[in-house]
C-alpha cells in the first residue's frame, strides 16, 4: 500500500517463504482453531522447522542470528492473513528476549533451543484479575522458602498460557518501604511444577490465541529460576515493554492496511443507482482521512523499526506507534462494518468485518491500553520542551 525502504532482497525472500508456509499450514485450518481457542502443538514445531520462530536468537542457542527486521516481516505476514493463533512474535520477540538478555548461561542453553525449534513454548505473566495496567500493584508473591521461592497468586489473560512449558512470572519479592514501589522479581516457572493450575479463557477477539488464567498455589521453584537480579523486575519489564509495544504496533498497522485495502475494494465494487459506494463524497473523504492516517503511521512505525534495528529501541516512540496504529485500526474496523451495509454483518464478508471489529478492540488493550500509552507519553511531555 505504501512505498517502503526497510527491506533487502533477503527480507523479501523470507516474506515469500513465510507467506507460503502460512498459506499451506495455517490458513486452511485457522477457522477450526478459532472455534477451539488454541492451535495444535505440532503447528509450533512446523513453524520452528520453517524458520518462523526466534530468528534474532544467536546460532549458538539454536536461532539463525537474524535481525529485528526478520521479525517485522513475519509479524506483517501474520497480520495480512488475520492469523490470531500462531502469534509467533509472542514467543520470538516478547518472551525469548527476556531469557536471551537476562538469563544465565544455563537458562539460555536450557530454554532457547526449544523456543527456536518450537519444541518449547513460553509465556509471560504480568496481568492479574484486579488489573493489568498498574504493574506495581500486582499481588502475586515470590517469597523465599529455604533454597527456593514460593509462588502464590493468580495471573489472567496470559497468551499461550495453557500450552506454555515455561512461564515468566512477575511477582512481588517484597512490599517495599512505605510509599515506595514493591520490589518485583521475574521468575521462570516450569509449567509442570506442582501448584500450577491453568484454565483457558473463552473470548471473541483474536479467537485462535490460547489465552488463559494461571494460578500459583504454594508453587515452589528453585531460586536458580530467578531471571536477572531479584527485585529488579519492574525495571526489566519497563525496558522490554518497548519492543513488545513496537511488535504490537507493527501487527496493528499491517492489520489496518489489510482492512483498508479490502474496504476500498468492496466500496468500489458495490454499485447502486447513483454509482458505487466509493463514489459518495462522504465515503471518499473518510477513507481519504484514514488512508492519510495510515500513511503517516507507516512512516513513523518504519522509523521506529529502523531505530530498533540499529540497537536503539525507543520505548516512548513505541507507545506513540501503538497508540496511533490501534486508533486508526479501530476506526477502519468500524467503517468496515458500516460501509458494507447489511453485508457488513452477514455472510462471509460480514463475519470477516465483525471479527475485525473485535480483533481490533484487543489491539488497543493488550501490551498496555491506549489510556496507558497516553499516560506514558503525557508524563514525559515536559522533557520535550
Ligand atoms: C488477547 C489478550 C492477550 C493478552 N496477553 C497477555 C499476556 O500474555 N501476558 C500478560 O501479562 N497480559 C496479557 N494480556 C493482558 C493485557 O496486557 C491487559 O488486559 C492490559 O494490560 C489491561 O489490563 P486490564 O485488562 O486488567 O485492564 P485494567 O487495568 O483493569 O483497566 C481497565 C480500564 O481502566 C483504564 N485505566 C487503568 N489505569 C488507568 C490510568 N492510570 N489512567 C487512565 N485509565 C486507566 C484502562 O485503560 C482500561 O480502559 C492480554 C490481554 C488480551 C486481551
Amino acid at each position: 500500500m505504501f512505498k517502503r525502504e526497510l527491506f533487502s532482497a533477503g527480507h523479501e525472500a523470507l516474506r515469500e517463504d513465510v507467506g507460503a508456509f502460512l498459506e499451506a499450514e495455517i490458513v486452511p485450518h485457522h477457522d477450526d482453531w478459532a472455534a477451539s481457542g488454541h492451535i495444535p502443538r505440532e503447528v509450533w514445531r512446523k513453524a520452528g522447522a520453517a524458520g518462523l520462530l526466534c530468528r534474532t536468537v544467536p546460532r549458538e542457542y539454536g536461532g539463525v542470528g537474524g535481525s529485528f527486521i526478520d521479525s517485522v516481516v513475519i509479524i506483517e505476514e501474520l497480520a495480512k492473513r488475520r492469523i490470531s493463533g500462531l502469534l509467533s512474535f509472542l514467543q520470538s520477540d516478547i518472551v525469548a528476549p527476556f531469557i536471551l538478555k537476562l538469563g544465565s548461561e544455563d537458562q539460555k542453553a536450557h530454554w532457547l533451543p526449544g523456543f527456536c525449534s518450537g519444541e518449547t513454548l513460553g509465556a509471560i505473566a504480568m496481568t492479574e484479575p484486579q488489573g493489568g495496567s498498574d504493574i506495581s500493584g500486582l499481588k502475586t508473591r515470590a517469597q523465599r522458602h529455604g533454597e527456593g521461592l514460593l509462588l502464590d497468586g493468580t495471573k489472567t489473560h496470559i497468551s499461550n498460557g495453557s500450552a506454555a512449558d515455561v512461564i515468566i512470572v512477575a511477582a512481588r519479592a517484597d512490599d517495599g518501604a512505605p510509599g515506595q514501589q514493591p520490589a518485583i522479581s521475574l521468575i521462570l516457572a516450569e509449567a509442570a511444577r506442582p501448584g500450577i493450575n491453568r484454565t483457558r479463557i473463552a473470548k471473541s477477539g483474536m479467537p485462535a490465541l490460547d489465552t488463559s488464567e494461571i494460578t500459583f498455589d504454594n508453587c515452589l521453584v528453585p531460586s536458580g529460576n530467578l531471571l536477572g537480579a531479584e527485585g529488579m523486575g519492574f525495571v526489566y519489564l519497563m525496558t522490554f515493554l518497548g519492543i513488545e509495544r513496537l511488535a504490537l504496533a507493527i501487527y496493528a498497522q499491517a492489520s489496518a492496511e489489510r482492512m483498508l485495502r479490502d474496504l476500498i475494494a468492496d466500496c468500489d465494487a458495490r454499485k447502486g443507482v447513483e454509482g458505487t459506494v466509493l463514489d459518495f463524497q462522504n465515503t471518499r473523504f473518510s477513507l481519504a482521512d484514514l488512508y492519510s492516517a495510515c500513511a503517516v503511521n507507516r512512516a513513523f512505525i518504519d522509523n521506529c523499526i529502523k531505530v530498533a534495528e540499529a540497537g536503539r529501541p525507543d520505548p516512548k516512540g513505541a507507545c506513540i506507534a501503538k497508540l496511533r496504529a490501534t486508533d486508526c485500526l479501530r476506526q477502519i474496523a468500524a467503517l468496515g462494518v458500516q460501509y458494507r451495509g447489511a453485508a457488513g454483518i452477514s455472510g462471509e464478508s460480514g463475519s470477516r468485518a465483525t471479527q475485525d471489529m473485535v480483533d481490533s478492540a484487543v489491539q488497543s488493550v493488550w501490551g498496555g491500553t491506549s489510556e496507558i500509552m497516553r499516560d506514558v507519553i503525557g508524563r514525559g511531555l515536559a522533557s520535550v520542551l
